[in-house]
């Protein structure tokens, strides 16, 4: 089943700031919108059900330029531009965070890491495929010891001779089972961070699924595991020196997924609205009510700020001003505002609220993990908070 209301889908929009978006910028979201509204919800709710990937989407994302949007054309790319980047995770997250999520590792955390890290033979090699969703990635940040705390990673990647041997385990990697290469971080017989290209079917090296999730159930979760596996000196990302590298990455991820929770977020309340209006209780729509129109007040309030939020991120971002910490806000509050509005109008909507015709479960459930991953909440507050007060809290 599918909800009712995806035909009067309204672009939320209280402050006019489609002013600041650039016809081109409205036609991206308005053919991702297409998308979603025509190949996603109508398909979502049955795919998270059943715990399946809706691998059958990928070459229609690749369209749309879901994979690599910012990547510049002669790589594969759209060549677009950090807003346009956004609105599509925020119209590809109106239907799923897991379609959303499958974006944000190629494009944030795959593509772009070759794109600033790797060889141009690597770039040629890779980029166009990956854009036209003929390869899939994943990424291999965080392991079964190490999450918050990346610095600490346990994986090691030792030169001998001139081959590098790579041991150790990443645990929850979007797109690890259907992956054909992953980007993976280790330390290096000096200690320090550096990043590879690691590629299916290489000896000592498998990709196992993390089933039974109740959050993202339409995103496919795995393990990387690493045995001895054998690279070569093409395998190395050449200019990714450090920690901050793959940061640097999930800094682009965060900015996107800061887009993408809007999303979710208007998915819930448009259906919350139109819902109250249409369901007659004590001889009157729910919408009549004065606790009902508190509740759609606030959170469309609160809505409008993170838009507001998310299109200056966007706008710094295009004038190469923006900061991790200022990313870390948008990321942080509305990720919070999209699950606070889950649970909002899941209630508003009473019982009809818990099914999967409507959306509110699978969004709350999704953003479960969406508030984890990229950065908790909690780690982006103490980024934050040290922004504000000089003060490290991580020491
Ligand atoms: C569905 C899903 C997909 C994911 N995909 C990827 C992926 O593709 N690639 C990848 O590398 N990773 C991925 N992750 C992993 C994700 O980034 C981590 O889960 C996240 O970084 C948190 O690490 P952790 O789960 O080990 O929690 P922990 O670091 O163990 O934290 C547990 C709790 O302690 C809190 N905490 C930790 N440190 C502090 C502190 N200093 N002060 C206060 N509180 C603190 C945290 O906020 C959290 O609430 C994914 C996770 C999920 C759930």
């Amino acid at each position: 089943m599918q909800n009712p209301f995806i035909s009067s889908y309204r672009n939320f929009d209280y402050l006019e700031l489609d002013n600041f978006l650039t016809d081109e910028q409205k036609l991206i979201r308005e053919n991702v919108q297409q998308i979603t509204n025509t190949q996603i919800l109508p398909i979502i709710d049955e795919y998270a059900q059943e715990a399946k990937f809706p691998a059958h989407l990928l070459p229609e994302l690749a369209k749309i330029n879901a994979f690599g949007a910012m990547i510049p054309t002669e790589y594969g790319g759209a060549g677009l531009d950090a807003i346009s980047y956004g609105l599509i995770m925020q119209e590809l997250e109106r239907g799923d965070s897991a379609i959303r999520s499958c974006a944000s590792v190629q494009s944030s955390l795959v593509m772009l890491p070759i794109f600033k890290f790797g060889s141009e033979e690597q770039k040629r090699k890779y980029l166009p495929k990956l854009a036209k969703a003929e390869m899939i990635g994943a990424f291999g940040l965080t392991e079964p010891n190490h999450g918050s705390d990346p610095s600490s990673m346990e994986t090691r990647l030792i030169k001998k001779g001139d081959k590098y041997i790579l041991n150790g385990a990443k645990m929850w990697i979007t797109n690890a089972p259907i992956a054909d290469i992953a980007v993976v971080w280790a330390k290096n017989e000096n200690n320090y961070v550096i990043g590879c290209i690691v590629e299916k079917g290489m000896h000592g090296f498998s990709t196992p699924e993390i089933k039974n999730k109740w959050s993202l159930r339409a995103s496919i979760t795995g393990e990387l595991i690493f045995n001895e596996v054998e690279l070569s000196e093409e395998n190395i990302l050449p200019l990714a020196k450090g920690l901050k590298a793959p940061l640097s990455c999930l800094s682009s991820a965060r900015y996107g997924i800061a887009w993408g929770a809007l999303g979710a977020t208007m998915d819930c309340l448009h259906t919350a609205i139109e819902y109250s209006k249409q369901r007659t209780q004590f001889g009157k729509p729910l919408a009549k009510f004065q606790l009902t129109q508190k509740k759609l007040a606030e959170l469309h309030t609160q809505l409008t700020q993170a838009q507001l939020l998310a299109l200056r991120l966007g706008q710094l971002y295009n004038g190469n001003k923006i900061t991790p910490a200022q990313i870390s806000m948008g990321k942080r509050n509305n990720v919070e505002l999209a699950l606070r509005t889950a649970r909002e109008c899941r209630q508003l909507c009473g019982a009809m609220g818990i099914i999967g015709d409507f959306p509110f479960m699978r969004h709350a459930m999704n953003l479960e993990s969406v508030i984890t991953y990229e950065g908790t909440h909690e780690v982006h507050l103490l980024i934050n908070g040290m922004d504000i007060t000089g003060e490290n809290a991580f020491e």
